[in-house]
């Protein structure tokens, strides 16, 4: 789960970091009297929205008089800011944070995350802040510094140090950083984080280390024991067919393609979107709807799928071990005969019970296209989508 900015600021504070003095607005108007409660000559309007990059697509202004706030804000408030990292569709801005702003002597990058391959939590650092770390490392590969935590004794004062020593940190600042680092650490183990990212750390003028962005992501399945961080969830920022699927217990990933994808399983979910490609076609979404699915659920994901108005063609695919055939055919029956849809509908059974499942598509008339294997299965829906 993604969180705002201002709320990882807050969460950051709370561990210890600076953080230039900021205040959340629900409209324009409210931004203005923020500005105006946070005071100074010069501020930062900035769109909140669950993705990064916002400064170079207008989600980032800098303002000089509190007209200039109201205008920045009003531009701002119910827009679709699209970003590098947002995709085609862009986030919705409901909130805007106002900041004061600081006077920049270098910017530095700090991201911590998970490594799976050394299966340890990297703290990823650069002199080079300001640009995104995709950047920092094609362009200055050497200026990144890369440090692993020991979990059992956590970050260390004295790679802390190192980090300071590597990145040319003036010695004065040398505690600061120390600071900052460790707090970050603590956040990011003690909340069950996989990713903090601080982009820019700047070094300011009169040589304090301050946050001026920050970004963290949680592990969604250990939010059971941190209520606090699970009611920052903005569903205002989720794909709304994503949001759908997750709300009724099914794992859902919205795509751009024609054929809808109905399966059980995450590794034939991606099995059947591959194969649908090497047919010709392109998937719509990636649908696991897990094991032991029920008639009902099974409805629940036409529904879902139906939502989707690029979808063209359903196909099921089921290798049912802990599941029944005979509970899926029933389910895509259900469907077809009580919800309003014309899509054709392609179904391939393997597994438990198939034969009562071939049986109960037989039986029911439904003008449903049974398939053998999974290559017949796509080339069938590929086929009938081209055809349409
Ligand atoms: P992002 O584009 O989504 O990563 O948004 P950021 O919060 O990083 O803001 C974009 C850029 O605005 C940063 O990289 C900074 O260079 C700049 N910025 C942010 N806060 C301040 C500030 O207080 N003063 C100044 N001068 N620049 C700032
Ligand atoms: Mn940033």
């Amino acid at each position: 789960m993604d969180i705002h900015e201002y709320q990882a600021k807050k969460i950051l504070e709370e561990h210890g970091i600076k953080i230039p003095t900021g205040a959340i607005s629900y409209s324009p108007e409210q931004a203005v009297y923020r500005a105006h409660e946070i005071g100074g000559k010069t501020w930062l309007v900035k769109a909140q929205v669950h993705a990064g990059g916002r400064g170079k697509a207008g989600g980032v202004k800098v303002c000089h008089s509190e007209s200039e706030v109201l205008e920045a804000a009003d531009d701002m408030f119910g827009r679709k800011l699209i970003t590098h990292q947002t995709g085609g569709m862009g986030k919705g801005i409901y909130r805007v944070y106002v900041e004061g702003a600081v006077e920049i002597e270098k910017e530095l990058y700090l991201g911590f995350v998970l490594d799976r391959s050394t299966q340890r939590i990297m703290l990823v650092t650069s002199g080079e802040g300001g640009m995104e770390i995709e950047e920092i490392s094609e362009k200055k590969p050497q200026s990144i510094v890369r440090c692993e935590v020991e979990p059992a004794v956590g970050l260390r004062e004295f790679q802390a140090r190192e980090i300071a020593f590597e990145l040319g940190i003036d010695s004065s600042l040398v505690q600061q950083l120390q600071k900052t680092l460790m707090g970050c650490y603590s956040a990011f183990r003690t909340l069950d984080a996989t990713m903090l990212e601080i982009n820019p750390l700047a070094i300011t003028k009169d040589k304090s280390i301050i946050a001026l962005d920050a970004k963290m992501t949680f592990d969604d399945n250990a939010l059971f024991r941190h209520p606090k961080i699970a009611e920052l969830r903005d569903k205002s920022q989720e794909d709304p067919r994503e949001r759908n699927a997750a709300d009724r217990g099914l794992n859902y990933v919205g795509l751009t393609g024609e054929i809808g994808c109905i399966v059980n399983g995450a590794g034939l979910a991606m099995a059947t979107m591959d194969t649908i490609k090497l047919a010709g076609g392109e998937p719509a979404n990636f649908l696991d709807i897990g094991g032991g699915a029920t008639p009902e659920r099974v409805t629940k994901a036409f529904k879902l799928i139906l939502s989707d108005e690029r979808v063209k063609v359903i196909l099921v695919n089921i290798f049912a071990g802990i599941n029944r055939c005979d509970w899926v055919a029933q389910g895509v029956v259900d469907a077809m005969e009580n919800l309003d849809f014309t899509h054709p509908v392609v179904v391939r059974l393997a597994g438990t019970n198939v034969k009562e499942g071939k049986e109960i598509i037989k039986k029911s008339k439904q003008p449903i296209i049974q398939a053998d294997d999974l290559m017949e299965a796509a080339t069938k829906s590929v086929q009938i989508w081209q055809n349409l």
